[in-house]
């Protein structure tokens, strides 16, 4: 087919309508690239679920032409699905030397990193996959490293993916956004701008990162004798650059706390993006040998995370860290909407145990990352785009992104306000949403990490709010041919015996799912145990909204 005939179909896996799991996939021709692929987090609903991800079955299905995964920036909720998707997708990843460094720690945490291409590129490069091209260009943001992605084709379209971005004119690593490219781009034609939408409802500028700074050096000016806890989000680098910065100008030691803080902070400072001073980082099994007024700790658990290290603190149940009058802790990040109980919480604890506990709202003690409407209208005026999509926001900032370029003057029917799955397409002559293809959320557990207290306590709590189901399989050892079962035995979740269709449903599933299983000659019990508890995991949260344990057991006779 003449290329000039061929359309960009473009549709969002994730990001739509919900903050997380940010995923848009552009197809031309016979290649499909895919832009981000991250995760969400469970809502507080989801007990003994751990993450989130996409569903990747349109990709899947098309595996073939999956040309190359690209990143705007080393965010969860934008790499976080990674080794879930190389897990049936081979495709090379795409990104930045920070945002690389990031998806490795994953990727060798699931033992992918070997067979996985990774490719370093610099902002300003530009990719081609197959017939597709793409274009990193540098924005600021609360990480280094971070990127808009251009993707254009043969036939001249381009859309433009801004990733998460603020216009920050003083960013803390001197890496400047490239407003020329956008104007560049945008006064050669840009299609479709897909614009990131987190802070649409705010108005003016977002403050840049330089101005958290001077606030953490009247705290560490206030507080000399005093122990110093610092909780952040563990990939606001910047964030942590900072808190280092101070630290060395009083003289302090930097210990960091929590899986997650500690993985970001090494992987940063080995690639050279936070710049420590020599000596200053000690181990957190140090942090004994140091007075308070020696010392500042980073940590984890802004959002009152039960597990977190900021949780265990307040709660006296850290091992290494105990909290005593005089003390003064800041919460350097905003609540996250349905997190205010649980932050609320932790401070307290904080306060009864005679800390001092400054968090925004008492103090400046954190910005966004995200721009806010002044810095998206920017965008548009440079990309000036002809078709809008809004991306990564609940409904209500898609909706409020529509308003705005509205006030800018784009005509309504230009603007699409898309659902996931929904596809987009694109040609020379304009742009309409044409059909749909599969889309929702993944759930997954058992990440086997953290260490035993934790998982004793998430499955006590698990059990305690959404109960256990047991699936007895026996299977003939030499044929693999299931000979008994499933038989299903619940506790704590719903009466068996008056929800018999439910169970009967679910048995189904399973003999359906595991029968599948022959055509791909599985037979290990480890494969069977995963098929099982995804399949019951599915149906019954489709059905019930719940997650119960799942406990699969296999006898081989
Ligand atoms: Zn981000
Ligand atoms: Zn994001």
């Amino acid at each position: 087919m003449a290329s000039k005939k061929l359309k960009l179909r473009v549709f969002s896996l994730g990001g739509l309508g919900e903050i997380g799991k940010n995923i848009t996939v552009f197809e031309y021709g016979e290649d499909i690239i895919v832009v981000d692929c991250g995760v969400s987090f469970p809502e507080d609903d989801m007990l003994g679920i751990d993450l989130v991800i996409p569903d990747f079955t349109y990709l899947i299905r098309n595996k073939d032409r999956v040309r190359g995964v690209f990143f705007t920036h080393g965010h969860e909720d934008h790499i976080g699905s990674v080794p879930y998707f190389l897990r049936e997708i081979d495709a090379p990843l795409f990104g930045t030397k920070l945002t690389l460094g990031l998806i490795d720690i994953k990727l060798r945490e699931h033992g992918l990193d070997r067979k996985t291409k990774c490719v370093c590129v610099t902002p300003g490069e530009k990719v081609q996959c197959g017939r597709i091209t793409a274009e990193f260009i540098r924005v600021t943001h609360s990480i280094p490293d971070a990127c808009a992605i251009a993707v254009s084709t043969p036939n001249n379209l381009t859309c433009v993916v801004t990733g998460d971005f603020k216009v920050d004119f003083t960013p803390i690593h001197d890496q400047k956004m490239d407003l020329q490219r956008f104007a560049e781009l945008g006064k050669r034609g840009v299609d479709l701008l897909l614009c990131e939408s987190t802070n649409v409802e705010a108005k003016g500028y977002t403050m840049s990162e330089r101005t958290v700074g001077g606030i953490f050096e009247n705290i560490f000016n206030e507080s000399r004798d005093q122990r110093l806890i610092i909780a952040t989000f563990s990939s606001n680098i910047h964030r942590i650059q900072q808190i280092i910065d101070s630290a060395a100008g009083h003289g302090r030691k930097v210990a960091v706390i929590g899986r997650s803080m500690i993985n970001t902070v090494k992987c940063a400072i080995d690639l050279n993006y936070i710049d420590a001073p020599k000596d200053i980082m000690i181990e957190p099994g140090e942090i004994k040998r140091y007075t308070d007024g020696q010392l500042v700790i980073i940590t984890t658990g802004t959002q009152g995370e039960p597990m977190s290290a900021l949780s265990r603190m307040a709660a006296s149940e850290h091992r290494l860290v105990d909290i005593h009058p005089g003390d003064k802790i800041v919460i350097s990040a905003s609540s996250i909407p349905g997190n205010e109980k649980s932050i609320g919480r932790v401070i307290n604890e904080l306060m009864k145990r005679g800390a001092e506990v400054l968090y925004e709202g008492l103090m400046d003690v954190h910005v966004s990352g995200h721009g806010k409407q002044e810095e998206i209208k920017l965008m548009h005026a440079l990309t000036s785009p002809k078709f809008l999509m809004p991306i990564h926001g609940e409904f209500r900032h898609l909706k409020r992104h529509r308003d705005l370029a509205i006030g800018l003057g784009m005509p309504k029917e230009n603007i699409f306000l898309m659902s996931i799955g929904e596809v987009l397409e694109l040609t020379p002559d304009g742009a309409k949403v044409t059909g749909t293809v599969p889309a929702g959320q993944v759930l997954v557990d058992g990440l086997g990490v953290g260490d035993v207290g934790n998982i004793v306590l998430r499955d006590r709590k698990h059990l305690s709010q959404d109960g256990l189901i047991i699936v007895v399989v026996s299977i003939d050892r030499s044929s693999g041919q299931i000979i008994a079962g499933p038989d299903i035995i619940s506790r704590g979740f719903v009466y068996v015996r008056e929800n018999e269709d439910m169970m009967d449903e679910t048995r189904k599933a399973i003999n359906e799912a595991l029968s599948r299983r022959h055509e791909r000659r599985y037979t290990e019990w480890s494969y069977i145990k995963t098929t099982i508890k995804d399949t019951v995991k599915g149906y019954v949260w489709h059905k019930t909204k719940r997650s119960p344990m799942i406990l699969p057991i296999i006898m081989e006779v």
